[in-house]
């Protein structure tokens, strides 16, 4: 049986946070229910709309079973619990369907209890929580909306209304952060025992506020107390050490589970199976080709309302880029790749790509199979950079 992810982006924020700048807006509560709609419509009439933007579905995409559903933005739990209802709905009736696991991201001063059980009588049975630090000083120098007391009160709502999959996500490399704030956020989230964890090193996007103070100088958004990336890689390894003895199992060099609560919707993109993506800006990928959608959540709108689907970023995958998909997506597992069988499937060697990585300790072999040497997992973009020469 063929599976298939489904994406749905939802592009809304209640402000926007210092270092980020995604395409997603702050914008009046009256646009979500239009939005809503526009992304129901797309998934109910996908195939007329991939065939008039030219996107050809393969049969097994076409036929795949959906099992997986992933709801990101973004904050999604902004919605009303009715909108997204109505998009799983649309899902479970455009689609075959046998959902294991429906994802919603989440933040912790969104969520109420009435919203949490509706969440969980839709389907949501995951929730991706964007929690990022325990440390008010960092929340508020970061932008984010809610503040340490917000994660005790939110994490324990969603237990009683029944999710029993809950994914947590920090930052490391936060303005203010310090090696004991950060040892105080992991100690804080080891005792709410999450079945998963998410450790992300702070990427500044130079559009963003945060961004422009670091190259422009400015003391608004605590520019000047953002950890260094040697103090970000400490951090990281401070992580890897504890969640490894809270029991938790590194299965992607940013994501962690409890034995098996690893993310099977995030699952596809690293294995690159298919899913396809719903909403504006959101990335689908067929097996063979790859689209996105447009990114401006009204022209999105607009676009479907009137019949039409705004794609842009179509590319049809050569084997050269097929294959360093597969290097790069596949070495960001922990388990790593078979190289033989990445050989067998594309026709190429590959062996002499490694040596010096391996000799620079950087992977390990273990027969056909390379990974990223686990104490240097903080360092994996150097790994990327060397394989691209
Ligand atoms: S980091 Fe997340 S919550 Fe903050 S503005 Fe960006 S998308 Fe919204």
């Amino acid at each position: 049986m063929k599976t298939l992810g489904i994406y749905v982006q939802v592009p809304f924020c209640q402000t926007k946070c210092t270092y980020c700048n995604f395409h997603t807006g702050v914008v009046d509560s009256s646009r979500f229910a239009p939005y809503a709609e526009a992304v129901c419509r797309e998934i109910r009439e996908h195939r007329a709309f991939y065939t008039h933007a030219g996107v050809a579905l393969s049969e097994s995409v076409d036929h795949g079973v959906v099992d997986t559903v992933y709801v990101g933005g973004g904050t999604p739990s902004l919605l009303d619990p009715a909108h997204l209802q109505n998009i799983l709905d649309a899902i479970r009736t455009t689609f075959a369907a046998d959902f294991t696991e429906v994802t919603l991201e989440a933040d912790p001063e969104t969520i109420e209890r009435e919203k949490a059980e509706a969440w969980v009588r839709a389907g949501i049975n995951r929730v991706s929580f964007g929690l990022q630090s325990f440390s008010d000083k960092e929340l508020v120098a970061a932008g984010r909306m809610h503040r340490r007391a917000d994660i005790y009160r939110a994490v324990p709502i969603l237990r009683q209304a029944g999710i029993r999959n809950s994914s947590f996500d920090l930052i490391a490399g936060l303005p203010h952060q310090t090696k004991e704030s950060w040892r105080q956020s992991l100690d804080e989230l080891g005792m709410l025992a999450p079945e998963h964890v998410s450790v992300y090193l702070l990427e500044i996007d130079e559009g963003s506020r945060l961004g422009k103070e670091l190259l422009q100088g400015g003391g608004k958004y605590s520019a000047g107390a953002v950890p260094s990336e040697d103090e970000m890689a400490d951090y990281y390894e401070k992580a890897q050490e504890i969640l490894r003895a809270a029991g938790y199992h590194h299965y992607e060099i940013s994501n962690w589970a409890k034995p098996g609560f690893e993310s099977r919707h995030n699952l596809k993109y690293w294995r690159r199976e298919p899913y396809l993506g719903f909403g504006a800006g959101a990335h689908s990928f067929s097996g063979t080709e790859r689209w996105a959608n447009a990114h401006d959540a009204a022209d999105y709108v607009a676009a479907v309302q009137g019949g039409r689907l705004p794609v842009e970023q179509q590319e049809r995958l050569t084997a050269e880029s097929a294959l360093e998909e597969e290097l790069f997506l596949g070495l960001r597992q922990l388990d790593g790749i078979d190289v033989g069988r990445i050989e067998r499937d594309y026709g190429v060697t590959l062996t002499g790509r490694f040596d010096p990585l391996a000799l620079a300790g950087l992977v390990e072999r273990d027969g056909p199979v390379v990974r990223l040497a686990p104490e240097k997992l903080s360092v994996s973009n150097e790994v990327f950079v060397e394989l691209m020469r």
